[in-house]
This record gives structure tokens, sequence and C-alpha cells, in this order.
């Protein structure tokens, strides 16, 4: 008999976690021949969370959970989660319910089949801003060129067979992004469309800013391209620059006074300008190395029961 494990993060989810729990089990009985086991992780919650998992864990000895000191992150929690899963295939989904339990189904069948890895793709994105859906149509577009696989309505909502759990478990880098890196280390996977439900209850934890950085971040771990960009434009500069200097020499050979104050405060501005952002962009990239040598751990775990 093969054995499914739910891998859930949950940040501040008193009230999803308990429907979720029912949705699962419910969803058991229509697959045939399978265990459960359930992990849910939580990310530092400041409610009721933890105590609900304890209880729910009393109640169910399948149901197991890993809590943070502090609240470091969904990464955190799905790539903690992912070192302690002990399922011939595990599912990673959203303890909200936003991404649809029953599509489970389709997804066990398609490793039954031999998938390795199935993903799930959002065909509808739910309730998003404007503004969000612009945001995350720029920032995927620039990925999907990036890493050659349109990831653009990719999700956390995956199925992942051991093998491939092993594999992303065994990753040292701090900075994850879990999205991607199903993509990234191969194997044998398919996809499966699925539409993003609202949430049962509580609220996103995503604003504005969180998801900007979240999309530097990640770009940031899986691209050079922004150094690249800053390299190209610094070779445009120079060149105007060289154009601009035989400019001025056939002017005085010529004997014609070389002018242009305004010019010159322009030029200044915009390559000094250009100049701090290039310095900036690289700062990132030192920053993320430091990160990275300092070796502080991604999560640190207070409780579990695995
Ligand atoms: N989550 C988490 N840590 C965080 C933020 C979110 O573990 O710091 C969990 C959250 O409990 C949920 C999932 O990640 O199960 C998705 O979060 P959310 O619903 O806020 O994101 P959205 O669905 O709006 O993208
Ligand atoms: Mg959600």
């Amino acid at each position: 008999m093969a054995t499914l494990s739910i891998l859930a993060p949950c940040y501040n989810e008193e009230d999803s976690i308990t429907l979720f729990y029912n949705e699962i089990v419910k969803l058991k009985d229509k697959i045939d021949g399978i265990e459960l086991e359930f992990l849910f992780v939580d990310d530092g919650s400041t409610d009721n969370t933890y105590n609900k998992l304890v209880e729910l864990s009393r109640q169910d000895p399948r149901v197991k959970y890993i809590s943070f000191s502090r609240n470091f992150g969904k990464e955190a929690a799905l790539f903690s989660g992912l070192r302690a899963v002990t399922g011939d295939c595990t599912v990673v989904l959203d303890v909200d319910l936003q991404h649809p339990p029953e599509k489970i189904i389709e997804m066990y069948q398609l490793w039954q089949e031999g998938y390795e890895i199935v993903e799930g793709i959002k065909t509808h994105r739910g309730k998003e801003s404007i503004f969000h859906k612009m945001m995350s149509a720029v920032f995927y577009g620039m990925i999907s060129r990036i890493i050659g696989i349109d990831m653009r309505n990719s999700s956390d909502f995956k199925l992942l067979d051991k093998t491939v759990v092993t594999q992303l478990a065994a990753l040292k880098e701090r900075d994850t992004f879990f999205r991607a890196l199903s993509y990234w280390v191969g194997f044998r996977s398919i996809s499966i469309n699925y539409e993003v439900q609202d949430r049962i209850a509580g609220k996103t934890k995503w604003s504005f800013f969180s998801l900007f950085g979240y999309a530097v971040k990640n770009l940031i771990s899986f691209s050079y391209a922004p150094l690249h960009l800053i390299s190209i434009i610094g070779i445009i500069f120079l060149l105007i620059g060289i154009g601009f200097a035989i400019d001025a020499f056939i002017s005085y050979l010529m004997g014609k006074a070389v002018g242009g104050y305004p010019t010159l405060v322009f030029l200044i501005i915009l390559s000094s300008g250009g100049i701090m952002l290039s310095l900036g962009i690289v700062g990132i990239y030192i920053a993320k190395i430091y990160d990275q040598i300092k070796e502080r751990p991604q999560y640190i775990i207070k409780n579990k029961k695995e």
C-alpha cells in the first residue's frame, strides 16, 4: 500500500486547519489503497494554530507537525516539510483550501502512471488585483524566459514522488524558490489545471511589498540577467562617451569652442545614477552570497512531532 503525504504550511490558520483536515480525510475513501500522512508546518503562527495542530495529532496519529520558533516564510515551511515527509509521494498544498483537494485524486492517478512530478497550473487566478496580475505577468514572463519553461500560471500546488522530494530536500541553498526548483530538478513531469478557490477563512499574508521582494529574490536566485543588463548598459554608455569625446576633439581642432554646460550636468547625473543603480544590483548579489556563506539555517524548529 502506498503512502501519500500531505504537506501543508500554516501561518495563522487556526480557522482553516480542521476544515482542511476533514476535506482530505473525505478524499481518502475516493482513492483506493492509500495510507495518509499529514505534515503541517506551523510557520511561527501567533494565533491558535499550534494548539490546533497538537490537538489534531493527539486525535489522529497520522497527523505530524513541525513548529518554527518564529515566522520564517512559506518557502522555509515547505522545505522543512520536504525534509520530514515519509510518503511514497507527497502533495504540497495550501491549508486555506485555495488549492482544491479533489484534484489530488487526479494527481495521484498520474503518479501511479509513472509521473514523478505533477504540477498544478492555475487556469483562473482567483481574486487578485489588476496590479497583482500585471506584476506577476511581468515577473513570471521573465523567469519563464530565463529558465526556459512556461511558468506563468505555475503554483506551489504539486505532487512529488519520493525521489524528487529527496533531491529537493538535499538542496543547500538558503533562498529557495520551490515553484521553479521543481522544474529545475528535472524528472518526468506533467501538468494539470485547477481553478484557484476563495480562501475558506483568514486572509492572505501577501502585501505589495512582500510580493515585490519575493519577485526580486527569486529572479536573483535564478538568473544573472540583471548583471548582464548593467554590463550592456555600461558598454552603451561607454560608446556614447567615446562618440562625444571624438566630437569634442574635432570641434576643438576646428577651432570651435566646446560648450554645453547643461549637457554636462545631465550626463553626470545620468551616469552617476546608472552607476549607483548598478552598484545596488551588484550589492544584492553580494548580499545573497553573504547570506549563503553565513550558513544560517533557513528556519529554526521549536517543536515537532514526526
Ligand atoms: N504561509 C506560511 N508562511 C507565511 C505565509 C504563508 O506558511 O509566512 C502559508 C499559509 O498559511 C498558506 C500558504 O502559505 O497555507 C499560502 O499563503 P497565503 O494564502 O497567504 O498566500 P496566497 O494564497 O494569498 O498566495
Ligand atoms: Mg492562500
